[in-house]
């Protein structure tokens, strides 16, 4: 599990299994910009083997979580993407 906080680095790459992930986000509340703030790549399939009994949606692999912040609002936004 590894957890991404440095803004130089967020801002130069992102980690995903899937499509190309963006720096920046629209805010769906206020529709200004949010930022990348957080990044969780958990490439060991800890978070997959916490898979509580009887859900429909769970990650089933690797994964990728990055959280948004609206530096205007303070509105979050998280999206999540697996291998
Ligand atoms: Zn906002």
């Amino acid at each position: 599990m590894k957890i991404v906080i440095e803004q130089s680095k967020l801002q130069k790459e992102r980690n995903t299994y899937q499509q190309e992930i963006p720096y920046s986000v629209k805010c769906r509340r206020c529709k200004e910009e949010a930022l990348l703030m957080v990044e969780v790549l958990d490439n060991e399939q800890l978070i997959r083997e916490q898979r509580p009994v009887d859900v429909r949606v769970w990650p089933h692999d690797a994964l990728v979580i990055h959280v948004y912040l609206c530096t205007h609002c303070g509105s979050m936004k998280a999206t999540w993407n697996q291998g």
